[in-house]
């Protein structure tokens, strides 16, 4: 079987090596000349998606590019601790939370692919794809072409290929919130612990890795903000504003020595259609969900295609049963991400509240009402 896979992000490397253990001829476009390297804020993956990577045979070069985080730590507004679960996992997982820069994990994913076999062609933007009964063909900017028996398109949250499969596929929303991540330099911080603070504007994060701390702001703002022309100076002064009245996340922002661009977030509304006969969405093509799993869950979505594709007798059907698979599941994740969004924007009466509810049931329920999210088994790949 020849794959074309759009995309060489966290679900499209993991798509490619997914597919060339299954056997297919695989060859990955990806837009940007560099995809990988330092770029891009710091991520986090759960069990879930780490035992995905496991079945895959790259856990330890992941795990080896990032930090191990064993506990996450949630404090309220005034410094209360509110919750302190295991982090990203069950009590009972061997595996800890690992969190990472993001272009380090594109770049371990993108060298296993391509260890295994699979071509990766950069500097490809996907302009259009058509489809006969016998196979698909993909075109590109700058008039390249390519053929396959399947496209799988990890082309993220814009994907081009959710509105070619689906003129009325739903787009990008911003969602209200934007998120601000850098390095701090401050004294302190425990480490192996992901501290999250629900902030009088939003919710702040921030986590020891060897020397450094990684912070991530996510702000609570209806009205888009202003990103261009705002230098660092001035980007960071804004933030020790909005959460001077926090006292950790203050100390951590004082402590910076580098900041990465603005990111708004954003929301899509449930994608219908994932996929045709011979193209599929994985990733945030397919389902943009947060909640700290988006990469966790197109790393699932990759295996499950390739057992998929390995278990079913033609391209179509294979295509469906991972749909029936993943859809479940994915439905669940994104109402978990939908709350969590709103708990970061809560007001300064439902925040207390909150704070007081998850201090009750947090010790309690936690570990309970996230099995489900954590305790998944990944599509297993006959050899
Ligand atoms: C601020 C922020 C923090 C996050 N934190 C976390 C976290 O802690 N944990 C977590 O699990 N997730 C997190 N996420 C989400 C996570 O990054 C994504 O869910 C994950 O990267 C999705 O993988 P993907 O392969 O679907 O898309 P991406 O990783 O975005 O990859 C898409 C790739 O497709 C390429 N592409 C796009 N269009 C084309 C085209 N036409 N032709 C060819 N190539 C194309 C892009 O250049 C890109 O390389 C975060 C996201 C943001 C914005």
């Amino acid at each position: 079987m020849r794959a074309i896979v759009i995309g060489g992000g966290v679900g499209g490397s993991t798509a490619a090596l997914a597919l060339r253990r299954i056997g297919a001829d695989v060859t990955v476009y990806e837009a940007y000349e560099d995809p990988a390297g330092e770029v891009g804020a710091w991520i986090s993956l759960a069990a879930n998606g780490l035992r995905a990577l496991d079945a895959l045979g790259c856990l330890a070069a992941v795990r080896a590019a990032g930090v191990e985080v064993a506990r996450q730590r949630m404090w309220s507004a005034g410094g209360m601790l509110i919750g302190d679960v295991a982090r990203g996992r069950r009590e009972s997982d061997t595996l800890h939370g690992v969190s990472m820069m993001r272009g380090r994990l594109v770049a371990a994913l993108r060298t296993a692919a391509a260890e295994a076999g699979a071509r990766i062609v950069t500097g490809a933007r996907l302009a259009g794809v058509s489809e006969t009964e016998r196979g698909v063909l993909a075109t590109f900017e700058g008039g390249t072409a390519d053929t396959a028996d399947v496209l799988v398109a990890a082309d993220g949250i814009w994907s081009t290929v959710r509105g070619l499969l689906d003129p009325a596929a739903p787009v990008p929303q911003y969602a209200g919130l934007y998120s601000v991540s850098g390095v701090s330099r401050v004294e302190g911080v425990e480490p192996g612990v992901f501290n999250m603070t629900f902030a009088r504007n939003g919710a702040f994060l921030h986590l020891r890795a060897g020397a450094e701390v990684w912070w991530s702001a996510q702000v609570n703002s209806p009205a888009t903000p202003v990103r261009q022309g705002v230098d660092d100076a001035t980007r960071l002064r804004e933030l020790a504003g909005l959460f001077r009245d926090e006292v950790t996340p203050s100390a951590v922002l004082t402590g910076t020595t580098a900041l990465q661009p603005l990111t708004l977030m954003h929301v899509v509304d449930p994608v219908r259609t994932w996929h045709s006969g011979r193209v599929v969405l994985i990733g945030d093509a397919a389902h943009p969900v947060g909640a700290g799993q988006g990469a966790s869950m197109a790393i699932e979505d990759a295996l499950a295609l390739a057992a998929a594709l390995q278990n079913q007798d033609s391209v179509p059907s294979a295509l469906q049963r991972y749909d029936t698979d993943r859809r479940p599941r994915i439905t669940k994740v994104l109402g978990t991400a939908e709350d969590n969004r709103n708990a970061k924007k809560a007001g300064p009466v439902r925040r207390r509240l909150q704070a007081g509810l998850m201090r009750i049931f947090v010790p309690v329920f936690y570990e309970k009402a996230t099995a489900w999210l954590y305790a998944y088994e990944p599509a297993k790949l006959s050899k």
